[in-house]
């Protein structure tokens, strides 16, 4: 183990705050090798002001659903697992609007030659069924998730998001995922008490930030909107306020999972980010 995850797993052992020591300094960080933009589902909404309270109320919006693959050396990280495969098969409509898939993830795994079984590390942003919908499809990865949003998703009386008795690494504040700096789970918590987003750094297209749900489309971003489902408004401009001063730091990209228009310009599995 290195040095650097060997601390972090102390840490988190001792549940002592990560904050300080998680984040290798932007200048010694290590890069990723690869990264692959997956299709995990399309949201056609009929009431864009359930993200954004007063503005564009009754007016439809269509939204992305993504998932990210990252390698890393001979690991793997899935970051997200979109909805359920089985809306691949059969679209589901609800209160919010029509939630479909037009490929599953396993076949985007199965294109890239991967089984669920090679990928080392699953996280997840949050445990909306938009983002868990696969994560039972990865009984022996281990999940990297907030304590906060294990207590949140699986408090008395809800439906559990996935199944609790599997490999999982609780988390309590950031996470140096390799222990070299190249991806970074962050704490910002808002959307959900133990959301986390993933800050990353590739040799050539630089750093980036994959969004979850910290915001869910740009204009929402650019205007500092909170969704009305959020768990806690303050700690929502709070996590944007962070992630903008390490965006700052970096000069990263933010990658915002459900923006349809910038899902459209990214480049799809099996093509990739390097
Ligand atoms: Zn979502």
């Amino acid at each position: 183990m290195r040095p650097a995850a060997f601390l972090a797993t102390v840490f988190a052992v001792t549940g002592l705050s990560l904050a300080a020591v998680a984040q290798t300094p932007a200048a010694t960080a290590k890069a990723a090798d690869r990264l692959y933009v997956m299709d995990c589902g399309h949201i056609a909404a009929t009431d864009q002001s359930r993200w954004s309270p007063g503005v564009n109320v009754g007016k439809p919006i269509e939204l992305s659903d993504t998932c990210t693959l990252i390698r890393h050396g001979n690991q793997w990280l899935m970051w997200d697992t979109g909805y359920p495969d089985a809306l691949a098969d059969k679209p589901v409509s609800g209160a919010i609007g029509t939630a479909s898939r037009d490929k599953k993830l396993a076949a985007q795994l199965a294109e890239l030659n991967l089984k669920p079984d090679d990928i080392t590390y699953v996280a997840v942003s949050h445990t909306h069924g938009d983002h868990v919908g696969n994560v039972d499809l990865f009984p022996r990865s281990t999940l990297l998730i907030q304590q906060a949003e294990i207590d949140f998703a699986f408090a008395a009386g809800k439906t559990p998001p996935f199944k609790k008795d599997r490999p999982l690494k609780p988390l309590s504040g950031d996470f140096d995922v390799f222990g070299d700096g190249s991806v970074t789970i962050l704490s910002t918590p808002g959307h959900t008490p133990g959301h986390q987003v993933l800050l990353v750094r590739l040799a050539k297209t630089g750093w980036l930030v994959l969004s979850g749900d910290l915001a869910h489309f740009q204009d929402n971003w650019d205007n500092d909107r909170v969704p009305s489902m959020n768990s806690s408004a303050d700690q929502t401009h709070a996590s944007r306020a962070r992630v903008l001063k390490v965006m700052d730091e970096r000069k990263a990209q933010l990658w915002i999972n459900h923006d349809l228009p910038s899902f459209k310009t990214r480049k799809l599995s099996p093509q990739f980010y390097d």
